[in-house]
């Protein structure tokens, strides 16, 4: 080995990481050999690719394989690729040095019980190798660098060195594993074989195990038979049978040799017909394809020909991953092949952002084998099949929503992404509604659909009526749905934040316009008696509204009476196209927020209030008896506050709205307030003098 041997420390987390690995007891090792064999398919993909346009990369090893090989002498496995390699900064960056967000994620996600067979979703499955070593090897050759050796028994450190005494690889990778004492099992040919049909089947390069065979060989014989594996076993046993006959003219000896035995099935899945294709072969296709450790929730698989030509199969997961949002992140989901030649991971032009959950395969007659990243953005024939996967993506999922429980997972997991959809792409928006579910004042615990909502409207109703809030408990009580129900009318509640965003788009399904409960313009079909009572409110308690307005200044647009409310005394509504009150909650929210926008996004508020509610009652007199009443004053202020609250809003002042309460608190605990100094405040002692005091507290 060379002389200069550098050590590196790794990196704290990837450190505990291997601790963790190395002295928790997992049952479920077997996995390790998947991960490598995994990475090892992901290094020759990119050297493959890298060939494509640059022939001359490949030319240090032509041949692209995954070679296994078992020493039973050393008790070594070795598992060997023909893959891009790693360059010097590679080893140091990628096997030790940096970690990745997955590194903690996946510690976090095994303490609260998660399987170590999880360990590739979140990017560290290099390291699953000491499950079963107490050492790794890893000599690689990159085009660009020369040929290095890592090595480590964790235990904190690492070392690189310039390989010069190996044998050269050529191009790419060999990661050796000096096996712990209790893990010898995977140097068996049978094992070893099986665990690459359980878990590396659809590998789309050969794989190959170094295997020993046991012929025998007739020595006076000068031919030399090569026969196969089988019978030589067979024939092994003759041998010993056979010593009577040592002294007919053929002499049988036993000779030990070594062949490369191919392992894995290499016709790609999506080639064949979707009939023959069992449950558990597009599980274990998926599995490989993904790295999840479940199965899929559902698949599609299909072939489009015509004017263009590709065949497809595509999945959704049961579970979002734990980066589905990371921005950092583009995930991994549509591998792009051409006639069988693998192209690209993640080739994002091929599906919109809103279904980057669904993971998959897409294999192109037409497009040419040497197309660039570049090329890809302007292709008119990948913008076609792009069209036809988004079509085939709802397609599965409306085959998903057939079976309540199933579209139950898929919903919870992928929801915002649907209603991300919908923002996004109004071409098949009115598709995309009917994947929509919500609870609503009528749904109980199960999720309603759109479709649901419109088939059960009342007989004179012609809008589809929903709440957004930030809890179903706070909408579900809000005094904006109080008529609603009273008349038995069906409100929608929306509470999760990207719901504002989505129904702004989608503004109506099959014709019904979606009205928002807390916003202006909400038209009830009130019957005659109805209407002619209100007017008559209406006219009744105009000095009110007038005198509250005058109260409130330009804290409110306007004082109405409102149709909507029961029990409550008043609400906030907001204008029709300004933001709801959730909105303005959810945007104030928004760290990164522009803030010039929220001048004049910001809600304009109409305070409604209930004339038939004894408080109101009560404040209509007192107003009419003496316009300047400063108890009046305050009240109307102190409902302005509670209602920014009943309504969704936040306080700007609430230490104003806390002064204001405690002063209600005192006057009902009687409190006697002779030194209260409060210059923004009307006194409330003529309140407190004129109630009924109750007994002097001391
Ligand atoms: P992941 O493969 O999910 O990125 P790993 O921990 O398995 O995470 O591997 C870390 C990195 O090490 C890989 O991203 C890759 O850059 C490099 N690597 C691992 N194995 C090989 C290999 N056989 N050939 C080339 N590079 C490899």
């Amino acid at each position: 080995m060379a002389e200069e041997v550098e050590t590196f420390a790794f990196q704290a987390e990837i450190n505990q990481l291997l601790s963790l690995i190395i002295n928790t007891f997992y049952s479920n090792k077997e996995i390790f050999l998947r991960e490598l064999i995994s990475n090892s398919s992901d290094a020759i993909d990119k050297i493959r690719y890298q060939g494509l346009t640059d022939k001359s990369v490949l030319e240090a090893q032509p041949e692209l394989f995954v070679h296994i090989v078992p020493d039973k002498s050393n008790n070594t496995l070795s598992i060997i690729d023909s893959g891009v390699g790693m360059t010097k900064a590679d080893l140091v960056n990628n096997l030790g040095t940096i970690a990745r967000s997955g590194t903690k994620a996946f510690m976090e996600a095994l303490s609260a019980g998660a399987d170590v067979s999880m360990i590739g979703q979140f990017g560290v499955g290099f390291y699953s190798a000491y499950l079963v070593s107490d050492k790794v090897t890893v000599v690689t050759k990159h085009h660009d660098d020369e040929q290095y050796i890592w090595e480590s028994q964790a235990g904190g450190s690492f070392t690189v060195a310039r390989d010069t005494s190996g044998e050269a690889l050529g191009r790419g990778t060999k990661i050796t594993l000096h096996l712990k004492e209790d893990q010898l099992e995977y140097l068996e040919e049978r094992r070893l074989k099986d665990l690459v049909k359980k878990h590396s089947e659809f590998i789309s390069y050969p794989i190959s195990l170094w295997t020993e065979k046991t012929t025998e060989k007739e020595v006076s014989d000068d031919e030399e038979e090569e026969e196969d594996g089988e019978k030589d076993e067979e024939k092994v046993e003759e041998v010993d049978e056979g010593a009577e006959a040592k002294d007919k003219k053929k002499k049988k000896v036993k000779e030990v040799h070594h062949e490369w035995n191919l392992v894995n099935k290499q016709k790609p899945i999506w080639m064949r017909s979707p009939d023959e294709i069992t449950k558990e072969e597009y599980a274990a296709f998926y599995k490989s394809l993904t790295n999840d450790w479940e199965e899929h929730l559902h698949v599609k698989h299909f072939s489009v020909e015509g004017q263009l030509e590709f065949r497809s199969v595509l999945f959704v997961p049961k579970r979002a991953p734990f980066d589905l949002f990371d921005t950092r992140k583009k995930l991994n989901n549509i591998k792009l092949y051409v006639r069988r030649v693998f192209i690209m991971d993640n080739c994002e032009e091929l599906m919109p952002e809103y279904l980057n959950f669904v993971k998959g395969i897409v294999d192109s007659e037409d497009l040419p084998l040497n197309i660039s990243r570049e090329m890809l953005q302007q292709n008119k024939i990948l913008k076609v099949i792009r069209k036809n996967l988004v079509k085939k993506c709802l397609e599965m999922f409306s085959e998903v929503a057939e079976n309540k429980d199933d579209y139950a997972k898929l919903y919870e997991a992928f929801a915002k992404n649907l209603k991300l959809g919908i923002h996004e792409d109004s071409a098949n928006r009115a598709k995309l509604a009917d994947l929509l579910r919500y609870y609503s004042t009528k749904s109980g615990d199960e999720y309603i659909s759109l479709k649901d909502y419109v088939t059960r409207m009342k007989e004179n109703q012609k809008d589809i009526y929903y709440i957004t809030g930030e809890t179903r408990k706070a909408v579900e009580t809000s005094p904006f749905i109080e008529v609603l129900k009273k008349k038995g009318y069906e409100v929608l509640f929306m509470t999760d934040p990207i719901d504002e965003y989505a129904v702004q788009q989608l503004k109506e399904y099959e014709g019904k316009n979606l009205v928002c409960v807390t916003k202006e313009g909400l038209k009830l079909d009130d019957d005659e008696d109805e209407k002619k009572k209100r007017e008559e409110l209406a006219a009744k308690f105009e000095p009110l509204c007038k005198l509250m307005k005058d109260i409130l200044g330009d804290k409110v647009e306007k004082v109405v009476v409102s149709h909507r409310i029961v029990d409550s005394p008043c609400v906030l509504v907001t204008g029709e196209y300004g933001w709801s009150a959730n909105m303005e909650r959810i945007m104030k929210a928004q760290a990164l927020r522009d803030t010039s926008m929220s001048s004049y996004m910001t809600s304009k508020k109409t305070l409604e209030i209930n004339p038939e509610n004894a408080i109101m009652g009560e404040l209509q007199q007192r107003a009419e008896a003496d316009k300047s009443d400063k108890t009046v004053k305050d009240l109307v202020l102190l409902m302005f506050e509670t209602s920014l609250l009943t309504s969704g809003f936040t306080l700007d002042e609430p230490n104003m709205f806390g002064s204001r309460i405690h002063r209600m608190i005192k006057l009902g605990l009687s409190i006697d307030e002779d030194e209260m100094v409060d210059a923004d405040l009307p006194d409330l002692e003529e309140e407190a003098d004129e109630g009924s005091r109750m007994e002097e507290v001391d």
